[in-house]
Formats: structure tokens, C-alpha cells, sequence
């Protein structure tokens, strides 16, 4: 049966590809790639010869039906990202979409995916999380953002860019309040792997307090809404949000 297999790479640490990645990267016909440099060097690394092929945000919806052509003929292919789990805040959702809708198998390999391993050393509640993507880039769009997430109860995953990583945590400060714990989890698997949690304010001050703090690729985390004794019981702010939409 012709298959599509979502292969994880590593976020960082070689060492953190899998034997079940290798072996379908060494036995598929075509891997899908979303930069067949970047991931050329990874396939040199481990003596993988594989064909690719390139499929990345602006060609996915077309490649898709060459694609499925493919698996029609009797092809085994993989897709892999430049890091971390395909579809993941990264290209492949159309692809496994039309596949499926094409009665192909797909089949996903477990592996490395920056939220999930930043989530398992945030000390933050990980029995419920939501996984939030990137933030929008520009302050008043991420502000409302942040504000539709205000009483959001589970820990929110972030993706964000190191150069807006103290913008960001104004505006979590600004919408959330001060106090709201907040998780930054740099360079994961790689050398300068830091994980620091603090308040909003403090975090921007420690933030604030050494350039390479703000370097490197960032997870940010944010601890889902409490209410507290100086914070309104939630049914009350939701009346009187039904009374203001009332008011002229
Ligand atoms: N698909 C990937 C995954 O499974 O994690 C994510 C791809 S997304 C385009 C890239 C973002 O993931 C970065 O901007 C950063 O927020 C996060 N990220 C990737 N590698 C990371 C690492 N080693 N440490 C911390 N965050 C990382």
C-alpha cells in the first residue's frame, strides 16, 4: 500500500533523530522537503541518498496532486520540515489533507516537536495545554490575541522570534497582567539550552538583563487563567459583559 510518512527531525541534537526515521528516509522513493538544502545537509549527515523534492507554504496545494500522481504509481514518500514535526506551525496540512481524501495511507512517526518538549520542563500544569502557534508580529493584533486568550484556563504554547521576544512580554504584561507566570524555553537540545520561568515583569527583567537571553529559537509558554481572590469570579465578568453589550 503506497504511503506518506510525517518524519520528525531533530530541533537541534543530531542525536535525537530516530532508527524508525532513518530506516523510512532510507527506504522511501521521494521525501518532500520544505528546503532540500537544509534538509540535504541533515540526509549527508547519516548517509541518506533519498531523491527530494521541494514543498514548502507556496507550492504545497499544487505539489499535492503530483504528490498523490506519485503514490498512484506505487510510490512510497516522506515529508519532512526543517526542524521538529511537520504540519507542526510548518507546511504539510494540505498535503496530508488531499492524500488522505485520495484514500492513501498516511503514516506519522513520533519525534522531536519544540512545544511538546519545551511543555515537559516548564513546570507549568501540562495535564491540559493549547497549542497557540506564532503571535501575531505586529503589537496591537498580538494584544488582542492575548486578550481573547485572557481567561484561557490551559498553558498556552507559544512560538515566538528571539527580536520580539521583549515586545511580546510587554504585551503579556500589558493584557495578563504582571503576575501571570510565564516559561521561556531557548535553544532546546543545543548548547545554550535555557529554561526560565518567572512572572511576566520579572521575566522581562531577567530578559533584560543579558542580550543572549533574547538569541537563539524560543518557546513561550504562558500558565492558563486562575481566578484569584482580587480577580472577579468568572461568571461575573461574563454578566457583566451581557450587561455592557446591553448598555447604549
Ligand atoms: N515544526 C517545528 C516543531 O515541531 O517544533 C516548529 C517549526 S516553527 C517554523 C519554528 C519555531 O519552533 C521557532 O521559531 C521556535 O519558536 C520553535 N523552535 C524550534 N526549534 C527550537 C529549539 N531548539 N528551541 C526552542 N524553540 C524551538
Amino acid at each position: 500500500n503506497p504511503t506518506l510518512y510525517i518524519v520528525p527531525t531533530p530541533i537541534g541534537n543530531l542525536d535525537d533523530i530516530t532508527q524508525r526515521a532513518l530506516t523510512v528516509l532510507g527506504q522511501v522513493d521521494l521525501i518532500c522537503c520544505e528546503d532540500t538544502r537544509h534538509s540535504g545537509k541533515l540526509f549527508s549527515h547519516f548517509g541518506i541518498s533519498t531523491k527530494t523534492v521541494s514543498v514548502h507554504d507556496h507550492n504545497e496545494r499544487q505539489r499535492a496532486a503530483w504528490i498523490i500522481s506519485k503514490l498512484e504509481a506505487g510510490e512510497n514518500i516522506a515529508l519532512v520540515s526543517d526542524a521538529g514535526t511537520p504540519l507542526i506551525s510548518d507546511p504539510g496540512y494540505h498535503l496530508v489533507s488531499q492524500v488522505r481524501q485520495a484514500g492513501f495511507t498516511v503514516v506519522p512517526l513520533p519525534g522531536p516537536c519544540a512545544a511538546t518538549t519545551a511543555l515537559c520542563a516548564a513546570g507549568l500544569p501540562s495535564d491540559r495545554f493549547s497549542f497557540e502557534g506564532f503571535l501575531p508580529p505586529k503589537s496591537n493584533a498580538r494584544q488582542t490575541k492575548l486578550a481573547e486568550l485572557l481567561q484561557e484556563p490551559r498553558t498556552m504554547i507559544f512560538y515566538e522570534a528571539p527580536r520580539r521576544i521583549k515586545d511580546t512580554l510587554a504585551d503579556i504584561i500589558e493584557v495578563m497582567g504582571p503576575e501571570r507566570p510565564v516559561v521561556i524555553a531557548r535553544e532546546l537540545t543545543k548548547t545554550f539550552e535555557t529554561i526560565e520561568g518567572r512572572p511576566a515583569s520579572e521575566l522581562l527583567e531577567w530578559v533584560n538583563e543579558d542580550d543572549n537571553r533574547t538569541r537563539g529559537e524560543m518557546v513561550l509558554m504562558i500558565a492558563g487563567f486562575k481566578a484569584s481572590d482580587d480577580t472577579l469570579p468568572l461568571q461575573t465578568v461574563k454578566m457583566l459583559e451581557l450587561l455592557a453589550k446591553e448598555l447604549p
